[in-house]
């Protein structure tokens, strides 16, 4: 037995496609054959059903309707397949044997482009490593961005892990050679990337600058910027070639190429991004909270995907941001052009894709009644930037363009609210092409006489439940329910029986449908030609379209950093080639969104790379060192995004990058204990930050034994310290001992956060003061955190112990005397010794619990051990020794 013909036509195009899911167009169905079928059906929860195919067994299959494709499709490329997309080539009602099919397009997860209006940018990655750099080119293709960057790549540099973080790219094309090198970089964080390894061919220089050449119509690759940039060309022209045949269609939706040099702004790593809080809670990972949800008050998509970006590349260069901030003054100080501009905002659409999918011949006539509203609005947005004297305004203002023209001719063209499907007519307005008209016109006494048949018939018949309805199938019909069927006069044709109903048809009606039916045929075709003559004729400005759009996103973010100054009491920061950083008053914009502006205490903020660059922060548990140094940080990155800055004053001397190291985090999925994240984290940081650089230390040293993490801490602070390097840090601590390091190295000054004791009770100030906090107050904080009280009453007996140990020289066994480390050892490795700590039994059974793996019973079996394990150590106490906790 052999395959059916249709059969044989599915084999030889999945044998092109061995790596998708074919998703084979059957009249109004996409539908899915053998393995293809199994996974679909698994993955899309469908039903598995069979089709004959000539072979003795049924071919497994499932489908889902074409009108309802591509959320199936997203959902299947969400999951990590590809799927490629077969069409009927030709109408089946005029085919002859079997249909012609092919496919038209191929989707990825970089090139999933059916989540209109997200705001946030889903990008394709295609990356290239030779000789130690790192060359990334990587596109939107929604809405037609391009972006190329060159970068440092080895094992001890993590720029290009950063990039690739900050890229976030929903896939990434390389050859197997590159992948095996990005295995030996990466290494955790590369394996959460979807790969797809292609043929070496796609990288060879010759091919890509040729491809790039004709993708541009440039005749040299000069005017890019590229010229001679060898691994810059392979990278780009590999994705341009690898969109060619995914898309089966030059991306012509790119215009531009944008060569983003990570010089020109901060690189922030995956740990400074995540411990910040940028774009998302540590806690619960909501954006709310997050400083992208105190910044954003964006109305359109593409400022919402701007934002993003700003947020992650603050500028570096002075000017670059007083342009941003001249901006944000500008509209800061006149609200009125501030509202105009918001108002206007609101009513665009994302422009930047719909320009997009005019270029690549996917905008339907919604999406141009879209583009109309959008353009109508930019007269406006030019109004009231006419006023604006900062340079960024006047070349937004400029770049917004003048496209009245092209929104008349929509207008004149296209109905307010037409249909999604351009092929049913309905989307051309009455008085726009003659020839339209003259057939409308010829078929409109037919229409008003089947229009106005349900009336006369209910009439003439006496049945009241009478109606008259159309379908694709039947057509035109008179539906007469059964009990009534008896009356129906005798010219009436039965065309169908339903359950309830007869559904009839009259010589005059059949008459009348054959007039409407086959003049509506001519006219949607008419329609469908006119639109698409339309559409064409939009494509000539979509570099222009495309200009516009990114202003309107670059007006929008500024116009967000000015609301959010107004409504926050932000002021403009200055920023300058400085070093020092001097914060007057300074704020958490995120806690203090969240507490309330009256509650949240200000604090000042003073260091300076040439005078005294490191902060060495002590004080209580809860006291507010995190939230200080975090606003630090945050005030220093929202100054160079070009916002203001929530402090009553601010100088900035501009930062490279910022460093943080915060809390603890473990990667047990990638075998990694939360002291090993912490010394890689560590690592980072001392190997990478310059004297341009601001580094803050949220406690170093925490995960291990006291002695191991007080040596490391210390001997950190000293090589930040040293003269050669002096790195603006600000450090928090509870190893107290640090604390004398300022007599040796001038560079360090001690702050402390304020506290109020009465009696058992602490309060907390949360006020920064100057010099070193006295203790740590950890066992009050465990109060209030509901430790139960034999746990406190065992600590509290043991703190005594050991503070009186110290007190008799036995306890830490580091005098002040004894100030360095290295001082006292040299190279040698300081001596290592545990304290006895009757806890550290419990302690170990908390640290061996593998919360990934934790079940309701499994967690009060481990509670009901740890009462257990404290009931024991708590007897050996003797009651007097605790007292009141
Ligand atoms: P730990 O040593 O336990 O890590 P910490 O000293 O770093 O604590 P934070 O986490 O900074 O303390 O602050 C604890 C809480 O105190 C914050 O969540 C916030 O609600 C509040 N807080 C911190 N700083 C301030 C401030 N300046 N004004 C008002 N509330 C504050």
């Amino acid at each position: 037995m052999a395959l059916s013909p249709m059969m044989q036509q599915y084999k030889e195009i999945k044998g092109t496609y061995q790596d998708c899911l074919l998703m084979f167009r059957l009249g109004d169905f996409y539908e899915l054959f053998f393995e293809d079928a199994e996974i679909a059906s698994r993955e899309l929860e469908l039903t598995l059903t069979g089709r004959a195919c000539g072979l003795k067994e049924r071919a497994p299959m499932c489908g889902v309707p074409f009108h309802a494709a591509d959320n199936y499709i997203s959902r299947l490329v969400k999951k990590g397949y590809k799927v490629a997309i077969c069409e009927q080539m030709e109408d089946p009602a005029t085919a002859k044997g079997i249909v012609k099919r092919d496919v038209i397009r191929v989707v990825t997860p970089g090139t999933l482009d059916f989540d209109q209006g997200s705001s946030r940018n889903l990008f394709i990655a295609s990356l290239e490593i030779s000789g130690g750099k790192a060359y990334i080119a990587y596109s939107d293709v929604s809405t037609g961005e391009l972006y190329a960057l060159e970068t440092d790549c080895g094992s001890k540099d993590d720029s290009l892990g950063s990039e690739l973080a900050k890229i976030a790219p929903g896939e990434i094309i390389l050859t197997g050679k590159t992948k095996e090198k990005l295995n030996e970089i990466l290494d955790r964080d590369g394996r959460s990337y979807y790969f797809n390894v292609v043929d070496d061919s796609y990288y060879r220089k010759s091919t890509g600058e040729r491809v790039i050449k004709e993708h541009f119509s440039v005749g040299s690759l000069l005017p890019l910027g590229i010229e001679g940039r060898n691994g810059l060309i392979s990278a780009i022209g590999a994705l341009l070639m690898y969109l060619t045949d995914t898309q089966k269609q030059d991306p012509s939706q790119i215009t531009e190429l944008v060569l983003n040099d990570p010089k020109g702004h901060m690189i922030l790593d995956r740990a400074t991004v995540r411990n910040l809080e940028l774009l998302e809670t540590l806690y619960d990972k909501n954006v709310n909270g997050s400083l992208l949800g105190v910044l954003d008050r964006t109305k359109t998509a593409m400022g919402g995907r701007l934002l993003r970006r700003y947020v992650l590349e603050p500028l570096t260069d002075p000017d670059e941001i007083d342009r941003r901030l001249d901006g944000v003054q500008d509209l800061v100080d006149d609200e009125d052009v501030l509202d105009v501009v918001i108002s206007s905002l609101r009513k665009i659409y994302d422009f930047e894709r719909l320009s997009a999918r005019v270029s690549s011949g996917r905008a339907n006539a919604k999406d141009l009644i879209a583009l109309k509203v959008t353009l109508q609005a930019l007269p406006d947005l030019h109004q009231s930037l006419a006023t604006c004297r900062s340079e960024v305004l006047k070349d937004i203002d400029q770049k917004l363009g003048d496209f009245s023209g092209l929104a008349d001719a929509i207008e004149r063209a296209v109905v307010d609210d037409p249909p999604f499907v351009i092929t049913d007519g309905g989307i051309i307005k009455d008085g726009y092409d003659e020839e339209l008209d003259g057939l409308k016109e010829s078929i409109a006494d037919a229409k008003a006489w089947i229009a106005g048949l349900e009336t006369t018939e209910k009439e003439r018949t006496g049945i009241k439940t009478l109606k008259v309805g159309y379908n694709k199938v039947f057509g035109y019909y008179i539906d007469v329910s059964k009990a009534a069927s008896a009356n129906v006069p005798d010219d009436y044709i039965r065309k169908q029986t339903l359950v309830n109903n007869e559904r009839y048809i009259t010589p005059e009606l059949k008459e009348k449908e054959g007039l409407v039916l086959s003049a509506e045929a001519k006219i949607n075709a008419l329609e469908y030609s006119i639109f698409s003559r339309l559409r064409d004729e939009i494509k000539p400005y979509i570099p222009g379209l495309q200009r516009a759009s990114s202003a309107v996103g670059a007006l929008d973010v500024l116009a967000s950093f000015a609301q959010v100054s107004i409504s926050g009491g932000f002021v403009r920061p200055e920023v300058n080639a400085g070093k020092a950083i001097r914060i007057t008053e300074g704020r958490h914009p995120a806690v203090e969104k969240m507490i309330g502006r009256e509650m949240f205490v200000a604090n000042d903020t003073e260091m300076d790379q040439e005078g005294q660059s490191m902060l060495m922060i002590t004080g209580p548990n809860m006291s507010g060192k995190s939230t200080y140094m975090r606003q630090t940080a945050v005030i220093v990155l929202m100054a160079q995004m070009g916002c203001f800055v929530p402090a009553k004053e601010a100088e900035i001397g501009v930062v490279d990058r910022v460093f943080t190291r915060i809390g603890a985090s473990d990667n047990l999925a990638y075998g990694q204990s939360t002291f090993f994240v912490e010394m890689s984290e560590l690592a980072n940081i001392l190997r990478n930050a310059t004297d341009r650089s601001l580094i803050i230390l949220d406690e170093i040293g925490r995960g291990t034994s006291t002695f191991d993490g007080l040596s490391i801490a210390w001997a950190t602070v000293e090589y930040l310290c040293r003269d050669d390097l002096r790195i603006r840090t600000m450090f928090a601590t509870h190893y107290h001992e640090l604390t004398v390091l300022d007599r040796k190295y001038p560079c360090i000054r001690n702050l402390s956060v304020d506290v109020s004791e009465n009696g058992s009770d602490i309060v907390f100030l949360h006020r920064i003061r100057e010099g070193a906090a006295s203790k740590s107050y950890g066992i009050h904080v465990a109060k209030i955190a509901g430790i139960p009280y034999q746990v406190r009453r065992g600590a509290q007996a043991k703190l005594r112990e050991l503070e009186a140990g110290e007190a008799a020289g036995k306890g830490t066994g580091i005098s002040s005397e004894q100030i360095s480390i290295f001082d006292a050892v040299g190279d040698q490795e300081p001596e290592i010794r545990y304290a006895p700590n009757p806890y550290e039994q419990v302690i170990d059974s908390l640290r061996a619990v593998n919360v990934n793996d934790i079940t309701p019973m499994k967690a009060l079996n481990i509670i009901d051990s740890l009462q257990n394990q404290v009931r024991d150590i708590d007897t050996e106490y003797d009651e007097d020794r605790g007292g009141e906790l």
